[in-house]
């Protein structure tokens, strides 16, 4: 079958691997219908993770069961399912307390997956899925095509942005600020509407993605950044600051415009990567009692919840993919959203 390879920085193929067999009792074999590149696959695309050795990448993707194993209960050939962006049992301590990309089984698509095999990633014709009762979710047929992006948006950006914006503690009312514009910072629009925000602002440079935003529920959008751009959300909230403010970037210049443009006693909910070193200025954060709270986002858990509202319409973020191309093309998706002329790439094998 057909898999994207990452050999080296700016070296994406697609190449011919072996097709993936049932190796535990555990597993369940998926064909990919739709899977994507994620803002992350762009860390080891640039170079800035390196790539040691050629090894498949990617980690959202939806598909059909092909084959499960003996021990598998909750999935069955022909279910069409949902993969969150890592693996997981469901079922260990930390997967109950909510926090299932911490699982104590469970492992990452594309990495070292602890039971015997290479992982397999998302960006390929059939993925074999460990732990497939834990980590798969069922959608109930049948499922419409046009359907097909908002659900891939559940494997990661719609839970994502759900989880910087639950992190932060969003009530009915609140004003929220929105540093980032890629597909997770404006999921983290929709998740902020979604959870009763009434002032929500925007922060993006970009006239497309602006307009997104302020389909998905932005109120105002900011163009401006630093000291100006926290000027601007302090004009809009009472001269005070934002509630909440959500961080969905990961670099040290989008932390510090996310903390300075909080009320004080506000919170940050942050689920943007940590590249470029964020360091958190605890004096700062004292003087003004703002908090920070957030992390890798554990979707599994999030999928059930938000499901109904993508199926009914209610929320569409399924609009952040901007481009479809088929997997042979994959080295032009993740070119486009390096330069940043995709939002988000969605690829059909
Ligand atoms: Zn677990």
């Amino acid at each position: 079958m057909l898999a994207t390879v990452i050999h080296a920085p700016r070296d994406i193929r697609v190449d011919t691997v072996a097709d993936p067999v049932l190796s535990t009792g555990g597993d369940a074999i998926v064909k990919v219908v739709a899977a994507c590149v994620c803002g992350s696959d762009l860390w080891p695309y640039r170079g800035i993770t390196p790539t040691h050795e050629p090894h498949r990448i990617g980690h959202e993707f939806v598909g059909v069961v092909e084959a499960v194993g003996a021990d598998v209960a909750a999935v069955a050939v022909g279910d069409f399912v949902i993969a969150p962006f890592y693996v997981c049992d469901n079922t260990c301590a930390n997967c109950r307390n909510g926090v299932s990309t911490s699982c104590l089984n469970g492992g990452w698509w594309g990495g070292d997956d602890r039971l015997g095999a290479f992982a397999d990633g998302g960006q390929g014709e059939r993925v074999r899925v460990p732990l497939a009762d834990g980590t798969l979710v069922v959608v109930p047929g049948p499922i419409a095509d046009d359907e097909v992006p908002g659900l891939l948006a559940l494997s990661d950006v719609m839970g994502t942005g759900h989880h910087a914006a639950v992190s932060a503690g969003i009530a009915p009312g609140d004003s929220v600020a929105v540093v980032g514009d890629g597909a997770v910072g404006l999921c983290a629009i929709i998740a902020a509407k979604r959870l009763g925000a009434t002032t929500i602002i925007a922060m993006s440079r970009h006239p497309e993605r602006q307009a997104l935003a302020q389909r998905f529920g932005a109120t105002h959008v900011v163009a401006e950044r630093g000291d100006e751009g926290i000027t601007r959300v302090q004009e809009l909230t009472g001269g005070i600051g934002a509630d909440r403010v959500l961080e969905c970037v990961g670099t040290k210049e989008s932390m510090d415009q996310a903390i300075r443009s909080t009320r004080p006693g506000g919170m940050v909910g942050y689920v943007g990567a940590p590249n470029g070193g964020p360091e958190l200025p605890v004096r700062p954060l004292f003087n003004r009692n703002v908090g920070v709270n957030g992390g890798i986002a554990p979707v599994r858990g999030y999928i059930e919840e938000l499901l109904p509202d993508v199926r009914s319409g209610a929320i569409e973020p399924g609009l952040v993919f901007d481009l479809e191309l088929p997997l042979t093309d994959v080295a032009e998706a993740y070119a486009a959203m390096d330069e940043r002329r995709a939002i988000k790439v969605l690829l059909r094998p």
